[in-house]
């Protein structure tokens, strides 16, 4: 797949509807047909990545997917592995009920030749990172609970040497009518529930289901940049479907736990560091941790407490494109503490010196003592 913006292949904005999408799509194809432009390489590249696009944007998942990690989000996959255990297993939410079934359901027998093997759930796995993991990618192996296809009887849910029988209340249609006044209205069969078949003699292992829980372990990709709230789809990693149906998807949601040093925000990093006054007044040179190593930060003279440094491209490479964020690290003048007698004798001294006009040493302060002034006087105690 060409690595160009999905929405720029089809002219379309972010937010474009699903019926904007199908529009352009269709504009595209018709212009870029083959069949309208015989041997023109360059309509038939178009035409290509017109349906490439639409395929990705004009389904949901899909489409979400790619919103979130671009290219990456549509090409993840995941391989089988083994050892390693995984902690933060959360609730399977049924994102096929969500974007797939709802469909089904509203127009009743419209799906029923597909009905009766049934899709199985989507799983989702809470996977938490450290920040120099989700800034770095990462390799992870997860364990996840799952239905997996029942070997003894290859997901048919029938005893073995035996087979499904047609249900006979709905002659195998998954569906039957109810003739309700002037309306005949179309229900999922109470007999087989949908499925168009009836187990006689039940595989033993599956209890009839076709399928079996059982843990797997996968290993699983993390791109670098990712952050919390974000989701790696693993497709076809999720449960098996009930006879012999297609497997849900797995949906690895990423959180970051906290660093002891760094925040993160969005691509850059945020950090404080200390330094002592007299370095703030005289000025020196510090080192800074960043996640590559340490880097040397120049402490210019005079300078004040909250005084931010930013170290450009020492932030995160964001998962999504090519940008790289900065570093920004704030100083803070600490006041010294558990000093000797000698030194504050020293300090005091130093004090002293600080003849003249506030404004000459401390403008901040004589500003703000000015300000203080002005308040009182308009005040008109
Ligand atoms: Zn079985
Ligand atoms: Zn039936």
């Amino acid at each position: 797949m060409s690595k160009k913006d999905l929405y720029d292949v089809l002219s379309v904005s972010r937010n474009a509807s699903e019926a904007d999408i199908k529009k352009a799509y269709r504009r595209l194809a018709m212009k870029h047909h083959p069949d309208r432009n015989p041997d023109d390489t360059k309509a038939e590249e178009s035409f290509k990545e017109a349906k490439e696009a639409y395929e990705v944007l004009s389904d949901e998942r899909k489409r979400a997917a790619y919103d979130q990690f671009g290219h990456a989000g549509i090409e993840t996959s995941a391989s089988g592995g083994s050892g390693g255990g995984g902690a933060g297993f959360g609730a399977g939410a049924n994102f096929s009920d969500i974007f797939g079934d709802v469909f089904g359901d509203i127009f009743g027998g419209a799906r029923q030749s597909g009905s009766r093997a049934s899709r199985g759930s989507d799983l989702r796995y809470n996977l938490e990172l450290s920040l120099e993991d989700a800034v770095r990618g990462t390799t992870t192996k997860i364990k996840i609970p799952s239905y997996v296809p029942c070997k003894l009887c290859g997901g048919s849910g029938a005893k073995k040497g035996t087979s499904p029988t047609t249900c006979s209340t709905c002659g195998g249609h998954g569906q039957v009518r109810m003739q309700q006044g002037f309306f005949s209205l179309q229900q999922t069969c109470p007999k087989c529930q949908g499925k168009g078949t009836i187990i006689t003699d039940p595989c033993k292992p599956c209890h009839g289901h076709g399928r079996i829980q059982e843990s797997k372990t996968l290993s699983v990709k993390i791109p670098p940049g990712v952050d919390t709230g974000d989701r790696i789809r693993l497709s076809g990693e999720g449960e098996a479907g009930e006879m012999g149906g297609p497997r849900g998807d797995l949906y690895v949601q990423v959180s970051v736990r906290d660093h002891a040093i760094f925040t993160r925000d969005d691509n850059n990093l945020f950090c404080e560091v200390p330094i002592n006054f007299i370095t703030a007044a005289v000025g020196g040179e510090l080192d800074v941790p960043t996640l590559d190593g340490r880097v040397r930060l120049k402490i210019p003279i005079e300078t004040q407490t909250g005084r931010m440094f930013r170290m450009r491209g020492k932030g995160i490479k964001s998962v999504r494109g090519s940008i790289v964020g900065d570093l920004f690290c704030k100083v803070i003048v600490e006041t010294p503490v558990n000093l000797t007698t000698k030194q504050k004798d020293l300090l005091r001294e130093f004090d002293n010196t600080m003849t003249g006009a506030s404004d000459h040493h401390s403008p901040r302060t004589h500003s703000w003592l000015g300000g203080v002034k002005k308040f009182f006087e308009d005040m008109k105690f």
